[in-house]
Order: C-alpha cells, then sequence, then structure tokens
C-alpha cells in the first residue's frame, strides 16, 4: 500500500541531482558559517544516507526493486526529526518534494515491519486511548484546575483552547497552557476546554504510523465539527502544523478556523484587548519551531503531468504550485516580542523557514536520543553564540528538547521559555 504512495513520488525523485544543498540552509542566506548546517540527521551522521537526498535516492532504489527494506534503512530513514529543512532548501534550486518521499519511505517501512521498537508503545496509546502517553486525566482536573473554565461540550464556547499531548506529562507544559488559559481569561475571550481531550496525533505523522495518524485526526475533526467550534487555537506549534497542515491531506480539515496561540494573543495585543504594562528586562532570542513554521502551510493541489526534457529532466505541465515553507507563523512571535517594553530581541542565524530543528521531531527524542541531544546543543549554541540570554519559542516540543540536555549539566546552558510564559510576565495579571 504504502509502496504505491512511494510509486506515486517517482517522478520527484528523479528530479534530485545529488547535489547536497539539501544539508543546509540556502548559501545566500548563510550569516554565519559555524551554523549553516541545515539538516540535524546529516550533521551528526556525516554520511549522504542520512540527508533529504539520501532518502530521496533510497526510496528511488526500492520502487525500482534495487534494494528491500532491512533494519539498517529503517535506521538511517528514522534518525532524522522529519523537520522538512531538506524540503524547503531543496526548492532554493529545485521544485520538488523531499518532505512527502520522506514520509511516504517512513510509511513503506512501517508497513514492512520495521518501525523502531521505541515508537511501538506510542502508537499503542494513541490506537487505544488518542493519546501518546495513555489514558490521559481529564484537564478540568488537572491543569485547569481552579481556573474555573467551560468545559465542552458540556458548556459551549465559540472558541476552543486546545491544549496537545505534553499537557498532561510536562509540568512545564501544563503550566503554559495554565497561563495562556488565564490570558484569554484576562482579555475577555469566551473560550473552553474539551472535557476529553485526545491528542492531534501527530507523533504517528511522524513516525509513518498513517492509519493511526489518519484515524486520530478524524477522531478529533468530528468532536470539533459536533461541538460547532468556531475557532481552534493550539497551544504547540506541533499542533497547529498538524491541523492546520496535515489533517487537510491525510483526514480531513475542521470546519473551524485553526490558529495558533501567538496569532491569537498578537491580534488581542493588536486590539488592546490585552495589554503588556511590566517591563521584561531580557535579552532573548526565539526559535521557530519547524511545525508551526514551515510544516504549517495548508497542502495545495495539483493536477497534470510529469514530463522530460533533455533526456532526464522533469519537469510539472502545468507548472505546479509548491509551498516553501514561506507562510508558516513567523509573524505574530515577532509581534509580540517587539510589543514587550523592556525586551531586547536578537535573530539567530538560521530563522523562519530555514529555522535550524531543535531535534525533538519525528519520534528521534525516543528512538535516537543522541541525535535529539546534539541538535539541541547545536541550536543552544547558536542562541548564546547571538548574546541571549533566554531562548524562546513557541511549541512544547521544542522546549521540551531543548530543555533536556541541560538536565544532566552541571551548570545550565540557557534558559528555555515558551512565549506565552513572556507575555503572561508582561500582562502581570498576578
Ligand atoms: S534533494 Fe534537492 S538539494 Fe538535496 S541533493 Fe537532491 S536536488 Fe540537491
Ligand atoms: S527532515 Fe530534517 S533531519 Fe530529516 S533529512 Fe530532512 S533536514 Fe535532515
Amino acid at each position: 500500500m504504502a509502496l504505491s504512495r512511494l510509486k506515486e513520488l517517482e517522478a520527484e525523485m528523479q528530479k534530485c541531482f545529488r547535489c547536497s544543498l539539501c544539508k543546509m540552509v540556502p548559501l545566500p542566506t548563510v550569516l554565519n558559517p559555524k551554523y549553516s548546517d541545515g539538516c540535524p540527521s546529516s550533521r551528526q551522521f556525516h554520511f549522504h544516507g542520512y540527508s533529504g537526498s539520501g532518502k530521496n535516492i533510497m526510496a528511488l532504489s526500492l520502487v525500482n526493486g534495487r534494494i528491500k527494506v532491512d533494519q539498517t534503512l529503517a535506521d538511517i530513514t528514522f534518525a532524522c526529526t522529519a523537520c522538512g529543512l531538506c524540503d524547503v532548501s531543496c526548492k532554493f534550486i529545485m521544485e520538488a518534494e523531499r518532505h512527502s518521499v520522506n514520509m511516504a519511505l517512513r510509511e513503506h517501512i512501517v508497513d514492512e515491519g520495521f518501525a523502531p521498537p521505541a515508537h511501538q508503545s506510542m502508537i499503542k496509546n494513541l490506537e487505544e486511548y488518542g493519546h501518546p502517553e495513555g489514558k490521559i486525566e481529564n484537564p478540568a482536573s488537572s491543569w485547569a484546575k481552579d481556573l474555573g473554565l467551560k468545559i465542552l461540550p458540556d458548556e459551549s464556547a465559540p472558541v476552543l483552547l486546545f491544549t496537545g499531548c505534553l499537557q498532561c506529562s510536562d509540568p512545564g507544559a501544563a503550566d503554559v497552557a495554565r497561563k495562556f488559559a488565564r490570558l484569554l481569561k484576562h482579555a475577555g475571550v469566551d473560550f473552553g476546554i474539551m472535557r476529553d481531550e485526545t491528542s492531534c496525533g501527530l507523533p504517528a505523522y511522524w513516525t509513518g504510523h498513517r492509519d493511526t495518524f489518519t484515524k486520530t485526526a478524524n477522531r478529533l475533526v468530528n468532536l470539533l465539527d459536533d461541538m460547532k467550534i468556531q475557532t481552534v487555537v493550539t497551544v504547540s506549534g506541533s499542533c497547529l502544523g498538524a491541523l492546520r497542515s496535515k489533517y487537510p491531506e491525510y483526514a480531513r480539515a475542521p470546519k473551524a478556523r485553526v490558529l495558533h496561540a501567538t496569532e491569537l494573543l498578537a491580534q488581542l495585543i493588536k486590539d488592546r484587548r490585552l495589554r503588556l504594562p511590566k517591563p521584561v528586562k531580557r535579552k532573548v532570542t526565539y526559535h521557530d519551531p519547524c511545525y508551526l513554521g514551515r510544516q504549517s502551510e495548508a497542502p495545495l493541489t495539483w493536477k497534470g503531468e510529469y514530463k522530460v526534457t533533455h533526456g532526464c529532466m522533469t519537469y510539472t505541465d502545468p507548472p505546479k504550485e509548491i509551498n516553501r515553507g514561506v507562510n508558516g507563523v513567523y509573524d505574530a512571535p515577532r509581534q509580540i516580542l517587539r510589543a514587550i517594553k523592556g525586551l531586547d530581541f536578537i535573530e539567530m542565524y538560521r530563522i523562519r523557514e530555514y529555522s535550524y530543528c531543535c531535534g525533538g521531531g519525528g519520534g528521534v527524542p525516543l528512538a535516537y536520543p543522541d541525535l535529539a541531544r546534539s541538535a539541541a546543543l547545536d541550536r543552544l549554541g547558536e542562541a548564546i553564540d547571538v548574546g541571549a540570554e533566554c531562548l524562546v519559542t513557541a511549541c512544547h516540543h521544542c522546549r521540551a528538547n531543548l530543555s533536556k540536555p541541560q538536565q544532566s549539566l552541571e551548570k545550565p546552558l540557557l534558559p528555555v521559555i515558551d512565549i506565552i510564559d513572556l507575555v503572561f510576565e508582561a500582562a502581570d495579571i498576578d
């Protein structure tokens, strides 16, 4: 089944001419050669197979029957954070769908029975409970306790605050969700939380479990549609990428408008419904999460033909419109940071669609923790080298993965916080 999906992408695979530019951010955007790597996997393993192009070549060899799936191929494929940098870097010079090939390759490997064992219990939990950690406590009795929030569907509200998986296992994520809820209340937003919130399912997408992802997505979309929600606002950047970009492709889009917390907060600040009176005197930098940024674009549909010219050059007729990552959520977080008095906001070298992955995606922290750690340390080094005292992000997975390697150090390198923490501090509503 997944092999036929890979076969459909054969013409995309044929477009690779092995230039290796998918291993780095596009050369005209390099501001510091120390931070020109784009692919955490290539950086760690120094072997072409680990790059976007390498996976593309392996996929082509599978489709053409030259190789078969084995454990080595599975390990090389899954030691990748599914960050999609290779996709947008390749599109700087070549119009090819690298990320689609990467994900279809994962699905085929899973179909062939070579899924990394470290992902198994997470997938079982998602299938059984709709949540990667297993059965979760009702949010109204855990992180939202004492906040007096509306609980849907027992009550109704036009806006749903969607907290995401990590709020039940990660106290930091629960704290961020709690602060966001308090900010929304303070701004007078009519919102609620779900009594039985499930995961957005992105971990299943990341790990090539297509059916589990589609099932989880459809279950959540049905719930949202039944509750007649007008706007879903996600706390985590990963959930935003799932709902806005992957649901329309793998399941269906909810009827509700999907926003990330930063988009809603930026609007509330602009409309003066949320004021930020307290100065926050800190030098910060911002990490663009992959699934809030380049991986959050809605899929584009195209009907046409692949044609070949000059014996081997593939092109599309009519020309295919492609996502280049430029329409991700990049401005809202920056507008918020610039609205906070006293804050000294400085950019890193790799930003927006060419942001460097934190190492927390693709199921990598579970199956290849050394890769997750090395990507996080590289990103933390970049934040330190631009002079930041604090690294701000907008995704539970990024915050958790950038914090984790520091826990084993005698002296932590840099505090990592969510942008909601900063807004909460500046709003001074305690
Ligand atoms: S995937 Fe794209 S950027 Fe990478 S080697 Fe192939 S053509 Fe070059
Ligand atoms: S998705 Fe990210 S980690 Fe994986 S090959 Fe592409 S750039 Fe490298």
